[in-house]
């Protein structure tokens, strides 16, 4: 039977589904036989390939169990301590360690497992709207990040930015983009965004946003562009310049009617209005996007939504078979053939019943078929590039099935209390920064002797805000406080935090750190609010992020003083 390019790929996912368990042992079967022999794996196996061996003898763990491997290999070492197959690059997870960011192995074979996603990735979403490749074309706001290099040679870059360097990709790019390969790898995000349709997208909610306040702010000179043909002084990066010389023709109906629709006073549904024949808004919306799917669904009223796929560098994972959906109800449907995927059982909030093991160690991991619906687990991953019993450190919660294979909502990241974008910020993290801080008012007399945080994106880009209550020494009052100090701490925190903070900050995606110092005995009020709303006063522990718009409140009516950071950390 003849099929078309997205029926193929529905056809492809109902297979991978209906037999999920022997595709999840295939691909384990594949990985020990290809790297039993290798350094790591030979302690654990003793080159022995038997799925109850892998289970019984290899250990859980982290990045940092396997970062001496990596740097190894990073530093020039032969990749088959860790995987058989020579490692060609590195992909920079925006998940840190030690304040750099995570380097995941490249293989050929990891590679291959692109095109294959390729094909099928969009068919869901095809299903509902039709082969948007031949109806027109994306408006999607793609930013390259600039590489770096190990002490080895190879190239570590972020997973879109090599997916942007990929010759398929390029040559495709005119016929389904509207922007140029000059915007996407312009160093300036900025510059990049002057570009301007059958879907608007990018790949995170807050991209899409920015996007659009970008627009709200540059509406007036963009017209003005248009209308005469002319490209506006500060766009300064050539392969910009060049590109947008060739596109920018003087169109001054064009321009007038993009005028009018933003000068309505209200820009509710301005996606809608502006690219009268976008079929959707495609951008991931679960997860740290979430916070932004209110604002976005303002800008877009009725445009759907669509979140089509959960990925991580580490493997892609899983596919939404209901694009439609709204966003709170998001599930994707783990695809066998990517990795093979165990589940860590976690306690799940609403489950009492629920009993952990003291480490986990102690709790058996449970195979991708035989999670059960409703139960919490932690994303446990062994790739064909060198990961093997791997915590991705994404919390799932099973919400069926669809045929063999579950079906997840992305419940949280662990240990991430902080994230304005892509960029994950743990307690240690904002601890560390804090301490570094803090230490600037030491020796003028005061002390830190409270804070929390939370992520204000009531304006774009959002930006931390940290709550302090400072004390003064000896009779001191912090009315006393220098300003300068307080400026001088939030620069501070924004040096001390991690690589992908402060990349971020560089480029806009994150603005100014903010301190609000609260009067004292706010943290009593607060510790009295969450006390009075259920919390046992002999357990109470202050979070170090406030999720509660009421907390929120409480610590905002008491606020003295408000500073920012001055300039980037980089
Ligand atoms: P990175 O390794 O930098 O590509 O980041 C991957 C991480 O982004 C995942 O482990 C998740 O925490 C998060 N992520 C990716 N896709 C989604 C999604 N669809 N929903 C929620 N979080 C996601």
């Amino acid at each position: 039977m003849a099929t078309n390019g997205y029926e193929g790929g529905l056809m492809m996912i109902e297979e991978l589904t209906t037999n999920a368990q022997q595709i999840q042992d295939e691909e384990l079967g594949e990985i020990l036989s290809r790297n039993a022999g290798t350094e790591y794996l030979r302690g654990f196996l003793h080159g022995q390939t038997e799925k109850q061996l892998f289970k019984k003898n290899v250990p859980i763990v982290t990045y940092e169990d396997l970062k001496p491997y990596i740097d190894r290999i990073a530093n020039g070492e032969t990749s088959d301590i860790l995987v058989a197959e020579p490692v060609t690059g590195f992909y920079l997870s925006s998940g840190t360690s030690g304040g750099q960011p995570k380097l995941i192995p490249v293989t050929a074979e990891y590679l291959k497992k692109g095109p294959l996603v390729g094909t099928f990735s969009e068919s869901p979403t095809m299903r509902h709207f039709g082969d948007i490749n031949q109806a027109g074309k994306r408006m999607e706001l793609m930013f390259a990040r600039p590489e770096i290099e190990t002490p080895s040679g190879l190239k570590a870059a972020i997973f879109s930015t090599s997916m942007y360097s990929e010759s398929k990709f390029r040559t495709n790019l005119p016929k389904l983009y509207t922007s140029p390969i000059e915007t996407i790898f312009c160093p300036d995000p900025n510059q990049g965004l002057y570009y301007e349709v059958v879907k608007v997208g990018s790949l995170f909610a807050s991209t899409v946003l920015r996007g659009i306040k970008f627009l709200e702010n540059h509406w007036q000179e963009l017209c003005y562009d248009i209308k005469t043909g002319r490209l506006s002084d500060w766009i300064t990066d050539s392969g910009c310049r060049n590109a947008a010389s060739l596109i920018l023709k003087p169109n001054p109906e064009q321009a007038d009617l993009i005028e009018s629709i933003c000068n309505y006073k209200s820009w509710e549904g301005i996606i809608r209005k502006l690219w009268t024949k976008a079929r959707y808004i495609g951008c991931i919306c679960t997860g740290a996007m979430r916070q932004y799917t209110t604002e976005l669904e303002f800008y877009c009223r009725g445009l759907p939504l669509v979140s089509a796929f959960y990925a991580c560098s580490e493997t892609f994972c899983g596919l939404n078979l209901e694009p439609l959906c709204k966003p709170c109800d998001i599930s994707y449907t783990l695809l066998p053939n990517m990795a093979y995927f165990e589940f860590l059982p976690v306690k799940n909030e609403r489950d009492e019943s629920f009993e952990m093991k003291s480490n986990d160690e102690d709790t058996e991991l449970v195979d991708l078929v035989n999670v059960k619906v409703g139960q919490c687990y932690e994303l446990v991953v062994s790739t064909c590039a060198g990961l093997y019993r791997y915590k991705v450190g994404d919390v799932l919660m099973v919400s069926g099935f669809y045929n063999k294979a579950p079906q997840f909502q992305f419940l949280e990241r662990k240990n991430v209390i902080l994230s304005v974008d892509h960029e994950k910020t743990s307690e240690t993290d904002l601890f560390k920064a804090v301490t570094e801080a803090k230490a600037l008012l030491d020796p003028l007399g005061f002390i830190l002797t409270e804070y929390t945080s939370y992520v204000d994106t009531s304006s774009a880009p959002g930006h931390y805000v940290l709550f302090w209550e400072i004390k003064g020494k000896e009779g001191k009052h912090c009315k006393e406080l220098d300003p300068k100090i307080m400026v001088e701490c939030c620069s501070r925190m924004e040096e001390s935090l991690h690589y992908t903070y402060k990349i971020y900050r560089k480029r806009s995606i994150i603005a100014a750190l903010e301190i609000r110092v609260v009067k004292q005995g706010s943290f009593e009020a607060l510790m009295d609010y969450f006390v009075s709303r259920g919390t046992s006063f002999s357990q109470y522990k202050k979070p170090n992020c406030i999720k509660s718009e009421e907390a929120l409140k409480l610590l905002d009516s008491r606020v003295m003083g408000k500073y920012f950071s001055p300039k980037s950390p980089l």
